[in-house]
């Protein structure tokens, strides 16, 4: 292993701290300032709720980090409609008219993600994907099948893979699949970093350091403070803040944990229909993995109770050689070498769903909270929800991510 990557895998760097296309325009904030939105919070959630936003509205976005190094520059970026409760087990918990929305929801999110990164021409990488979802040790393929089943009659374009079909096609030994369209890749920090330059060339203030500290709301609007005692006046506030909760605002059921990723060097060598597939299981701790553009192998998991235990430089050791073994057992033919291993905290919820909804006990304030695999789905979802309610119009979806 070289010098380079023996340090990256001490400091636990995300791959996609390094290179270009990360710039975002950011501004110290000098004085107290007045605006029609306040989005605290300049990651994927923040970009997104700031794009949809600043051409109608004056909009600040305000980080106590620069922009995307949150939760968002450690994300793999898997773009899925897939949720992490498969829809039957959704609809046993929420009832099965509503998981069906949950699902083509997040199903239209990743369209419109992929339409708004075309029309914008963000540079990030982006490329539809389907998906392969493999059964394990939390559902067998008895499940999968009828989980396939349950899709396709809603319309969603996924179909059961039988074991030989898995062993002869993608080399896999599991006892079944599901195959499905209409999911997406991309890098996740240039994508945020492209949205805040276009939200900033329409009009937003990128405000960075910025600690907010405190949020007072009266029946006119918001007043947030900072931790050097400005004052930011804003008539509605969108809290994305990621895993780091806000003070005060109630998050039941939720649960914030610690993850690992891996990135390969580049050209891994793997079987061509890797390159426009996701892959990952049901299984806990589960696998995932895909590729990038430059032929590395990206793969994560892992999870583990905790929101600190990521931290940890000898876990994010061990659980690189964990995934990496796990990666090699799964397709034994696949040959690379661990460039990259990084870990950030991540959100649970018991449905899989975010929470997406005006924070209790304050006037004008939204909160947004992207939890599951699918977190950058729901950034998109959240920016759609959220927008709609400050336009003064109700979205048809908002019941599904109010806890
Ligand atoms: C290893 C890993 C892999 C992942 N893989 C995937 C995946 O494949 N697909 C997927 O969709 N999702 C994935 N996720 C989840 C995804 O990364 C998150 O859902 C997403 O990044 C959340 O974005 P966010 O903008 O809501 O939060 P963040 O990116 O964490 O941004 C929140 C921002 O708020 C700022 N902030 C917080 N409090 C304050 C305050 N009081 N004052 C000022 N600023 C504040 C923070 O500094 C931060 O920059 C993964 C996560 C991890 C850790």
């Amino acid at each position: 292993m070289s010098a380079t990557h023996e340090r990256d895998l001490r400091t636990g760097a995300s791959l996609w701290a390094q290179g270009q296309g990360l710039s975002v325009p950011t501004r110290p904030l000098t004085r107290s300032i007045s605006v029609d939105v306040a989005v605290v919070g300049a990651g994927i959630s923040g970009a997104f709720m700031a794009h949809g936003l600043a051409n109608d509205f004056s909009v600040a976005v305000l980080d106590r980090r620069p922009p995307l190094r949150g939760s968002t520059i450690a994300s793999t970026a898997l773009l899925q409609w897939e949720i992490d409760l498969p829809l039957i087990e959704l609809s046993k918990k929420i009832g099965p008219a509503k998981a069906r929305r949950a699902y083509a929801r997040s199903r239209q999110a990743v369209d419109n993600l992929m339409e708004i990164v075309a029309r914008e021409r963000i540079p990030c990488a982006l490329k539809p994907s389907r998906t392969l979802y493999l059964a394990g040790d939390e559902h067998g393929f008895r499940a999968l099948e009828a989980e396939a089943e349950a899709r396709a009659v809603m319309g969603l374009d996924s179909a059961f893979v039988p074991a030989a079909t898995l062993r002869a096609q993608y080399g896999i030994d599991r006892t079944g699949a599901i195959l499905s369209d209409g999911s997406a890749r991309a890098d996740p920090a240039r994508l945020g970093a492209g949205l805040l330059r276009r939200a900033h060339d329409a009009g937003a203030r990128i405000y960075s350091p910025v600690e907010v500290t405190e949020a007072v709301s009266d029946p006119d609007g918001v007043t947030l403070i900072t931790g050097v005692g400005h004052a930011v006046r804003a008539k509605h506030v969108v809290f994305c803040c990621g895993y780091e909760f806000p003070k005060g605002v109630p998050t039941p059921g939720a649960k914030v944990i610690s993850t690992w990723a891996l990135a390969t060097e580049p050209r891994a060598i793997c079987p061509d229909w890797l390159r426009d597939m996701l892959v990952w299981e049901a299984s806990d701790p589960y696998l995932y993995l895909r590729m990038a553009r430059d032929g590395r192998l990206i793969a994560g998991g892992e999870d583990e109770d905790g929101p600190t235990a990521h931290a940890s430089i000898p876990k994010l050791r061990a659980k690189t050689a964990r995934v990496a073994r796990k990666l090699k057992t799964l397709m034994p033919d696949v040959e690379f070498e661990v460039e990259h291993a990084w870990a950030g905290a991540f959100g649970e919820s018991e449905t899989g769903l975010p929470s997406i909804a005006p924070v209790p006990g304050m006037d004008h304030a939204f909160a947004v909270m992207g939890f599951g695999g699918n977190g950058i789905t729901y950034s998109v979802i959240a920016s759609e929800i959220v927008g709609a309610a400050i336009r003064g119009k109700t979205n048809p979806d908002a019941d599904l991510y109010r806890s």
